[in-house]
């Protein structure tokens, strides 16, 4: 089943159960916690916060997301792409546990003919946070699902809150067997690749006065209205019934691996090494195609920096896999291609898109092209002194000089065998930025908010990702 079909019957399940159909938003909506739309919900936040009201009690869509906390997982795991696209139902203050329940079941095990997913009901799991029985036995009851395949899970796992004040509630999620040999058996608590996560349900039934971590709030008492917050990861389930191994061999990303194939000459499925990225490659192709889309372009704070890692992974990637050609223009066409079916706006912003990225990877190659023999020195010199360590330095004239992020140094010198003291490249760098600092203090008020950015860019280099993720509150 192809996906644009897995995302059609999804948006006609719920449909034909009255919720209004809503488009997916921008992944740039505004929001001071979070760089891109990570989840389903989070257009609708200004509902459940109760700061608007809905002209509809259900509603459905199928979300475009960017989650870059995951990009280490990218290749790795068979479930984590760094885009992906949430299909959701919502009620707000409508149905509550049972109907979620029970419009989930009957999607994923409806039959194919009927319009549904054909799951086979004994390769289902659940999780339900301990003390939610209610779920428990709606589980049992709605959907007949043997006590022995209802798992508990704590509150870090299944409960679910924005990380202020405000609306919270149990969780439950739904897992899929892939079978024997894929891991041990025990359900999704003893081994989360065999038992894959494809749906989220959250009942959100409580108000929170404070909420200090996920697992740390005080409650208040009952939400008036009840509401109900699904995700269903739609890549995740186009892997299953495409008999694919990962969501990188499904119909929307795998021809990028493919072409990539092509142009190195190499054989995916060959060397795990060399699959990881091959499908880092088909991933990131596909969220800086779908970013810049959007609007975001290159840059070197927040958003455009995001992207800028994105698209200069993809091409080392490239490199890795022996192609030194301009890999972008091989690639991004191929995955527009797949894309335009549930984004017909691809074709229209395509020029503008390709502009934006092309002109990226012309810069980069210029960056590679001056500083690879300045590191390639380096290295040797490295070497030559009997060291197995980079000096922090060297990692800051590379920096400094010929604009080589530190991320790029650190897999630079992996590949060539050497660690990169990366202390000392930090202190060279926050030196030079209390001198920045102190030159900005004589010009005091402007730019402020990227020299934040900056500085977070700076001091963590690879652990952006992280430091960016932080001040995303998890939506699920
Ligand atoms: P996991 O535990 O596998 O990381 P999650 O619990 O973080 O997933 P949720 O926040 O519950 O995921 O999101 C709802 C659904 O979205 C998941 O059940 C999954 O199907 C899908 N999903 C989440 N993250 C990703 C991702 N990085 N790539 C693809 N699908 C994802
Ligand atoms: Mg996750
Ligand atoms: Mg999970
Ligand atoms: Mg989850």
């Amino acid at each position: 089943m192809e996906t644009a079909e897995i995302r059609r019957r999804f948006i006609a399940h719920f449909e034909r159960n009255g919720h209004a159909v809503v488009p997916s938003a921008s992944l740039l909506l505004d929001d001071p916690n979070l760089l891109f739309v990570n989840a389903g919900m989070v257009p609708f936040k200004p509902y459940f916060l109760g700061q608007e009201t809905p002209q509809w009690s259900t509603a459905t869509s199928v979300q475009k997301c960017v989650r870059t906390l995951d990009i280490e997982e990218v290749g790795k795991t068979t479930r984590h792409g760094t885009f992906f696209q949430m299909c959701g139902n919502f009620s707000f203050g409508d149905y509550f546990k049972e109907g979620a329940i029970r419009f989930a079941w009957e999607l994923v095990t409806g039959s194919v003919e009927d319009g549904g997913y054909g799951f086979d009901p004994e390769k289902i799991w659940v999780t339900v946070l301990p003390s939610d029985t209610e779920a428990k036995e709606l589980w049992h009851t709605v959907a007949g699902l043997p006590y022995e395949r209802i798992q508990e899970r704590g509150l870090k796992d299944n409960y679910w809150n924005m990380g202020v004040p405000g609306p919270g509630g149990p969780c439950s999620e739904i897992y899929i067997d892939r079978g024997p040999q894929y891991g041990p058996d025990g359900g999704p608590n003893a081994d989360e690749d065999r038992f894959l996560e494809i749906w989220n349900l959250v009942f959100m039934q409580e108000e929170l006065s404070a909420v200090r971590a996920k697992d740390d709030f005080d409650v208040a008492g009952p939400l008036p209205a009840k509401n109900i917050d699904t995700g269903m990861g739609l890549e995740r389930v186009a892997y299953l019934l495409q008999g694919k191994e990962n969501m990188y061999e499904i119909d929307e990303v795998f021809p990028v691996i493919e072409r990539a194939s092509e142009l190195t000459g190499k054989r995916y499925g060959a060397d795990e090494g060399d699959d990881v990225r091959f499908r880092v490659v088909a991933d990131h192709i596909r969220s800086a195609l779908m970013l810049i889309n959007d609007g975001v372009t290159p840059g070197n704070e927040a958003r455009g920096y995001v992207l800028r890692r994105l698209l200069r992974r993809a091409i080392r990637s490239m490199r890795l896999l022996g192609y030194d050609g301009k890999a972008l223009p091989e690639l991004l066409p191929v995955s527009k291609e797949r894309m335009k079916a549930s984004y017909p706006e691809l074709e229209a912003n395509f020029e503008r898109i390709t502009r934006v990225a092309y002109a990226e990877e012309d810069a980069f190659r210029k960056t590679l092209a001056a500083g690879t023999q300045i590191f390639d020195q380096a290295a040797t010199e490295t070497k030559d002194a009997g060291q197995t360590r980079l000096s922090g330095a060297k990692a800051f004239a590379l920096h400094d000089t010929y604009g080589f992020p530190i991320d790029l140094t650190l897999e630079m010198a992996s590949e060539a065998g050497l660690s990169v003291d990366e202390e000392g490249f930090r202190a060279l760098m926050a030196e030079q930025r209390e001198r920045a600092k102190a030159d900005a203090k004589s010009k005091k008020g402007q730019h402020a908010d990227t020299g934040v950015y900056r500085g977070i860019l700076d001091e963590h280099g690879p652990t952006t990702w992280l430091a960016y993720e932080t001040l995303e509150t998890e939506s699920k």
